[in-house]
């Protein structure tokens, strides 16, 4: 080390490489209430970065229209039958298998994930579901991601977030992302359920409209959010389309930005150092 100076500088130039590999997203200077159209949504208090699916936006193209193909029969049906919360399961081959439907029968926990899910089991005797891909309408509440969990899904996609239903949309559901549940995997499974959200997602929204204006309805909820506007939010850069891997589990198609900065950090840190 050269000196004080240097020494200072080397801090101050690790702190800002720090907060990269902190949120995304870094909610200041934010309203807290219910969020606009264009605005990105937190949960109250912020516990955590937010979501950490697989958002849509960063599939590939091949993968993301088999997603969306299959999530559009599933708000067919959601459409036909009136009810907000639907599941279809799919296996390896692409075989529609089972479908779910919350109608809030026999009682509150029946909801679409779960209905679908012993549906499976009475139809095809499954009790565990690898290599099987689940879809819903909406992002799953924390018992049925910690179901999911429990089944051994390998896929798990929704249409509409959490933090939009709850924060834009006014209904009442557990105010936690569901990769909250889904990143604590390690205690059943030494590999992770493959979680992502946002497909369709601009029907599965339309779809789930707004009680916003709705307080006598028993979906209704006064949101306390952190409502981010999307404007000052920092673009990620758009990814190049690459083959779907013949694993599901095995691609990424993120743009690993954050390894090139670590790189280029500890270039310049061993610059400044020497
Ligand atoms: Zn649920």
């Amino acid at each position: 080390m050269k000196n004080n100076y240097t020494f200072t500088l080397f801090l101050i130039f690790n702190l800002l490489i720090g907060l990269l590999f902190a949120c995304e997203f870094y909610p200041l200077n934010t309203a807290v209430g219910k969020c606009g159209s264009t605005q990105n949504s937190f949960f109250q208090p912020v516990t955590s970065c937010g979501s950490t699916a697989i958002d849509a936006k960063d599939l590939n193209t091949t993968e993301l229209e088999m997603h969306e193909a299959r999530m559009n029969i599933v708000l067919d049906q959601a459409q036909q039958a009136n009810r907000k919360f639907v599941a279809h399961i799919y296996d390896n081959n692409g075989t529609l298998l089972c479908t779910g439907v919350n109608l809030g029968v026999p009682n509150m926990l029946a909801h679409g994930e779960i209905v679908a899910i012993n549906n499976c089991t009475t139809l095809h005797g499954l009790k565990t579901f690898e290599n099987h891909t689940l879809y819903t309408t909406g992002e799953p509440c924390a018992m049925c991601a910690a179901g999911l969990m429990w089944s051994k899904f390998s896929t798990v996609v929704w249409g509409s977030y959490n933090h939009d239903i709850h924060c834009k949309i006014c209904m009442s559901n557990i105010p936690m992302e569901s990769t909250w549940v889904f990143d604590t995997y390690k205690g059943l499974t030494d590999t992770p359920i493959r979680v992502i959200g946002g497909v369709a997602q601009e029907r599965a929204d339309a779809f789930f409209g707004s009680y916003c204006d709705r307080p006598t309805s028993i979906f209704y909820i006064a949101p306390q959010c952190n409502c981010v506007n999307k404007t000052l939010v920092t673009p990620v850069p758009t990814p190049t389309p690459t083959p779907t891997p013949t694993n599901p589990n095995s691609g990424t198609t993120n743009f690993d930005y954050k390894s090139i900065l670590l790189t280029i950090s500890i270039i310049i840190s061993l610059i400044i150092m020497y």
